[in-house]
């Protein structure tokens, strides 16, 4: 028997065990918030203030090393998509589509480079598609949004619509973005049957 009729069977037996990869993280490497903004935190941009909409993922600075210690670092897909945005030299990055059922959310790598993909591409979870680099930003880190909708300009995912004016709702904000942790977090535990 193949390796993929045990696992079939195995699901079957014990359907609460999943062995596809729903979600994960963006980068595999430990991760903190290291001095980057977090979810909903104000930020400063050159446009004005905002609430920053995503998470800041930095792996921990060595002791005396540089805060560009996780430059080069693999970033993965968090889930099975097509990629809807790729352009590496602008701080905004990829934008990956993922469809489940009539629903749709959006994921953005934002400061990387050396990007493995290119639109209309079909991504699984956990592929590589890019490296942590330092576009737009002092020390290299990856910036990550969880968006409810499609950007109309994802290179510049910060700025959407208010930005450029000043600090937006945080209410609209919160409409727009999830909070990238705790809405991974969700889709990785297995769905009650
Ligand atoms: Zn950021």
């Amino acid at each position: 028997m193949k390796i993929h009729t045990y696992i079939s069977i195995i699901s079957l037996l014990f359907p609460s065990l999943s062995f596809a990869c729903e979600a994960t993280w963006p980068i595999v490497h430990p991760f903190k918030n290291n001095g980057g903004y977090a979810f909903l935190q104000k930020a400063k941009y050159s446009g004005g203030w905002i609430y920053h909409p995503g998470e800041d993922w930095n792996v921990p600075t060595p002791p005396g090393g540089s805060c560009d210690a996780d430059k080069g670092l693999t970033v993965v897909a968090v889930a099975a998509g097509t990629v809807v945005y790729n352009n590496p030299r602008r701080w905004g990055g990829i934008v990956i589509k993922h469809q489940q059922g009539k629903q749709a959310w959006f994921s953005q790598y934002g400061h990387i480079q050396n990007s493995k993909v290119k639109v209309g591409d079909q991504v699984s979870c956990k592929q590589a598609i890019a490296e942590i680099g330092d576009t737009a930003t002092k020390c290299a880190h990856l910036h990550f949004e969880i968006r409810s909708l499609l950007h109309p300009m994802p290179e510049n995912g910060s700025y959407w619509l208010y930005g450029k004016q000043g600090l937006g709702s945080k209410s609209q904000t919160k409409r727009w973005y999830h909070n990238p942790r705790s809405f991974l977090e969700a889709k990785m535990k297995p769905t009650p049957k």
